[in-house]
């Protein structure tokens, strides 16, 4: 009865809070929690299935898109959105997908959650499966406070049954890999792909005995192929990608010779796309229905998103640490045509108070030739233009507008691409301002938004899909009145 009265409790208040204009996604949660201390251990009587997905990067995507291939494969899931993934953001997301009365019984709970909550949320309610995606040292972590994260974390987990799921590649994650025995291991093999060598910004030590760790292949960052003459090692995978390629419309992945075509830009995406393949094998989903769920996969907002305002493409994704920062930059400088980049830095809380970090990305890699301009804003542009400045890149060529939305105004001037670097804080209005102006020029002229490109000519679509965005404008103007056509194939 108790938990009952908190799930009505929290539905009442989060109609309440959403009324009176607050998100309050996590709200309903925490009023559930003072009526039933641990009420997340209801978890286990709404679902059949918990996965939990933790580590620093990746969590969101990697959940989402589980979420959707399980959805594809006819599974009832229960989920929580980003920045609901604290214990009280769990249980918000418990209260809300809760009936009235009784429980519903879902197939699978996939839930995000922050790596310093999993401790209370594996003592409410252990999951089946723990995946860790990997740990990279983020913005608030200088000082070696991420060993002292997993030290904590691993005590939370000494008694725990289900299975984990760890980054072979990853030397932090594997420190988890001695709590169980017949974990599964997922990573790419050696050279899956040629990544760029740039700079390893993380620390490469090994974590039993602190001598530096040998590396027979890097991926990036500090993910490869390690061992230690101490004996630590990178263990054998289970589950493994053995290329990887990245194709115009997106990375495709081969995994046991079967191929996994995705529509995910971006390299990084891998382990992602890696990870949510082998939790959905677990529960039996056949690679068909994977790949039909690969090819449908909407990518999460501000996770290289793209936007076309003016005619040209913008893409936005979000940094929130160094080996973020790096991987985004590599995607960006793929191709050698000439692009904007913008770098959206804001030191709010979310953000990180502390913006060294930054110091620790390789803009060097976006020193080249066919950048026409890098735009800094946020509310530490002039942080951001001062560390280009430090890579020799012309001082004329960096411009501050530290509002956002003078910066795409800016930007519009220019008929090359706009790539955008945001931190947290910065991604929802950077977001709401390409929308609004891709929404505006759609009324008017021939723009659309990303979610338009269906609508298109096949001609214009296969501009769009092979990148040759200089030719957009073009083959859109051949379209036609665009705004009249799309009128008429409106779907439903
Ligand atoms: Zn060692």
């Amino acid at each position: 009865m108790k938990t009952q009265v908190a799930i009505w409790a929290g539905k009442i208040i989060g109609v309440l809070s959403r009324a009176l204009g607050h998100g309050g996604s996590t709200i309903p949660g925490i009023v559930a929690r003072k009526l039933d201390a641990k009420f997340l251990r209801h978890s286990r009587s709404i679902a059949k299935t918990i996965f939990y997905i933790t580590g620093t990067n990746g969590k969101t995507t990697t959940a989402n898109l589980i979420s959707h291939l399980l959805q594809t494969a006819g599974q009832s899931v229960m989920t929580n959105r980003e920045g609901s993934n604290m214990v009280t953001g769990l249980s918000a997301c418990l209260v809300q997908s809760a009936p009235l009365i009784g429980w519903k019984k879902y197939d699978v709970a996939v839930l995000e959650v922050d790596e310093a909550s999993l401790p209370n949320a594996i003592a409410e309610c252990p999951s089946d499966y723990l995946l860790i995606t990997n740990f990279f040292r983020d913005q608030l972590d200088r000082y070696g406070e991420i060993d002292l994260l997993i030290k904590k974390m691993k005590d939370s987990l000494k008694y725990f049954a289900g299975n984990f799921i760890i980054n072979a590649d990853d030397p932090f994650s594997n420190r988890f890999s001695n709590l169980k025995k017949d974990n599964i291991y997922v990573g790419l093999n050696a050279h899956a792909y040629p990544f760029d060598s740039y700079l390893m910004t993380e620390s490469r030590y090994c974590p039993n005995c602190q001598n530096e760790l040998s590396y027979s292949s890097v991926h990036y960052g500090h993910l490869g192929h390690y061992h230690c003459t101490c004996g630590f090692k990178r263990p054998e995978t289970t589950f493994a990608a053995e290329k990887v390629f990245n194709d115009k419309k997106g990375i495709r992945l081969v995994i046991d010779d079967e191929e996994y075509p995705t529509t995910f830009k971006g390299l990084y995406n891998a382990y992602n796309v890696l990870f949510a393949i082998q939790a959905c094998q677990a529960l039996d989903v056949k690679p068909d229905v994977l790949r039909k769920g690969l090819m449908t996969y909407q990518n999460s907002k501000g996770r290289m998103q793209e936007f076309l305002v003016n005619g040209k493409v913008w893409r936005l994704n979000l940094v929130k640490n160094p080996a973020g920062g790096n991987v985004t930059l590599s995607e960006y400088f793929e191709g050698d045509e000439t692009k904007l980049l913008m770098f959206c830095l804001n030191d709010n809380l979310a953000d990180g108070e502390d913006i060294s970090w930054i110091w620790d990305i390789d803009m060097e890699l976006a020193n080249r030739d066919e950048l026409e301009l890098f735009i800094a804003s946020g509310t530490r542009a002039h942080d951001a233009a001062l560390r280009m400045k430090y890579t020799g890149f012309p001082e004329k060529k960096i411009i501050i507008l530290p509002d956002m939305n003078e910066a795409v105004l800016y930007a519009k001037r220019f008929e090359s691409p706009t790539y955008i670097m945001a931190t947290y804080t910065c991604l929802s209005p950077m977001i709401s301002i390409l929308s609004k102006e891709a929404e505006k020029e759609n009324k008017g002229d021939s723009n659309l938004e990303t979610s338009t490109i269906p609508l298109l000519s096949r001609y214009t679509q296969s501009v769009w899909r092979q990148g040759k965005y200089y030719l957009l404008k073009k083959a859109m103007r051949m379209e036609g009145d665009f705004s009249t056509s799309r009128r008429n194939q409106k779907p439903k």
